[in-house]
């Protein structure tokens, strides 16, 4: 079986790797003529964690990634702050693997790297994938520059706005939140003083949140702040602001918030499209995968996580004995779609408790803290996502 996987995005590279690791041939098809990632941050939880070291990757991600010694809770405007999760040696022993954070760049990195030790010839660049046509027995590919590629199988892991989705269950329905996210790097030498270069922070506002974390083993610290907005439609990687902008988004706010923002090197801004779960992710031969699947607001840092459980879990259909292709994609998107649309869903709903109108006022807000982030409902809200265990969980049956 050949398979042919049409992305080189995070999702992208960890089913290639994911695949070589079982011995299945495989090739990548990316658009750019260059693999990049952009100035941004991300987080990778304790179940993404769990995959990239069964895919042998233990000593490049804690090299490359920060192990965040916890994360805080702050309100928006007094900067009061409690504790909200423990991470560090905590998220090994409650989990059984480590929570990291990385720039994009260098998570992309390591996995092109490894993929490209297993099986040089596996990265194909500048071909953008414009058609497929499905056979009873193989898929063509179609590129933009005429050339053309035969698979068994064919993976479309070419993010949100996904072509490959389009072409198998039309246009999606996209519905704009209302919400931007603006997101930016900080040197840690122009953070104020009270800012903590180990750890993560949240903080809570009536129609903003702020969510920061350190990159780089404190180097720089990521920058992610969410503002209820409904001026700005365009979800883009590389669309800029400027930090006067932003600084007017966070009116009000905390010095430090302040401060923060005129430290950005670059802002950057995205707005938030929140899409229904799909109905079916694969028809015959040709299934999906990461964000062309199940993008998610960005609220339980999960996309990139799903879409390397997602690699994980396709790599294990793909290569059960004596299963037809069409059969193992089936399988794949049973075992996945439940988990992934539950997190989409959840995700959504976590709106409501990081923007709150109780929060404007500092004598409501302490009550909402105390309910809405109380150590039983956080444990609830998380331990589910963190401890789901791709390398084992059961694969139901596609036929
Ligand atoms: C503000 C923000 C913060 C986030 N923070 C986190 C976080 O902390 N943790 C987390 O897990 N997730 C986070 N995410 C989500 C995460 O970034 C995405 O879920 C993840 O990047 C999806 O990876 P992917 O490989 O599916 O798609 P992408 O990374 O979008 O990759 C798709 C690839 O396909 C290529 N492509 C597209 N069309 C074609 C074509 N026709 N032919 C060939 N190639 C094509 C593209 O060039 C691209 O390289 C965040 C998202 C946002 C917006």
């Amino acid at each position: 079986m050949r398979v042919a996987i049409v992305g080189g995005g995070i999702g992208g590279l960890a089913a290639a790797l994911a695949l070589i690791r079982r011995g299945i041939p495989v090739d990548v098809y990316e658009q750019a003529q260059e693999l990049t990632e952009v100035g941004a941050g991300v987080q990778i939880t304790p179940n993404g964690a769990r995959v990239l070291q069964a895919l042998g990757l233990s000593a490049e991600i804690d090299r490359v990634g920060t192990r965040t010694r916890g994360k805080r809770i702050h309100l928006w405007n007094t900067g009061e702050t409690r504790e909200f999760m423990q991470l560090g040696d905590a998220a090994v022993e409650r989990y059984g693997a480590p929570y990291l954070t990385f720039h994009r760049a260098d998570l992309h990195d390591l996995l092109r790297q490894a993929v490209v030790q297993a099986a040089p010839e596996v990265l194909h660049l500048g071909r953008k994938c414009v058609d497929l046509v499905a056979r009873s027995d193989s898929v063509d590919i179609r590129f933009a520059d005429g050339s053309t590629a035969t698979a068994d199988v064919v993976v479309g892991a070419d993010g949100v706005h996904s072509p490959i989705r389009q072409q198998l269950f039309g246009a999606d329905r996209a519905e704009f939140t209302g919400c931007i996210a603006w997101r930016g790097l900080i040197p840690a030498e122009r953070l104020p003083q009270s800012i903590d270069r180990a750890g993560g922070g949240m903080w809570l506002g009536p129609v903003a949140h702020i969510v920061t974390y350190p990159v780089r083993k404190g180097a720089l610290l990521n920058f992610i702040g969410m503002v209820d907005r409904d001026d700005w439609r365009v979800e883009s990687w590389n669309a800029q602001g400027t930090v006067e902008e932003c600084l007017r988004d966070f009116q009000g706010w905390h010095a430090d918030v302040r401060q923060m923002v005129e430290a950005i090197l670059i802002p950057y801004k995205w707005a938030l499209i929140v899409r229904q779960p799909l109905e079916r992710w694969s028809v015959g031969r040709v299934t999906l995968l990461g964000d062309a699947c199940h993008s998610t607001l960005p609220f339980l840092s999960q996309g990139a996580n799903m879409a390397i459980e997602d690699a994980f879990v396709l790599a294990r259909c793909l290569s059960q004995p004596g299963a037809s292709p069409e059969a193992a994609l089936l399988s794949y998107e049973r075992a996945r779609r439940e988990r992934t649309s539950r997190i989409v869903r959840s995700s959504a709903e976590q709106v409501g408790r990081v923007h709150a109108p109780q929060l404007a006022d500092p004598a409501t807000a302490v009550a909402h803290i105390d309910r809405e982030w109380e150590r039983g409902k956080i444990d609830d809200r998380y331990d589910w996502i963190y401890g789901y265990d791709a390398i084992r969980v059961d694969l139901p049956a596609g036929d």
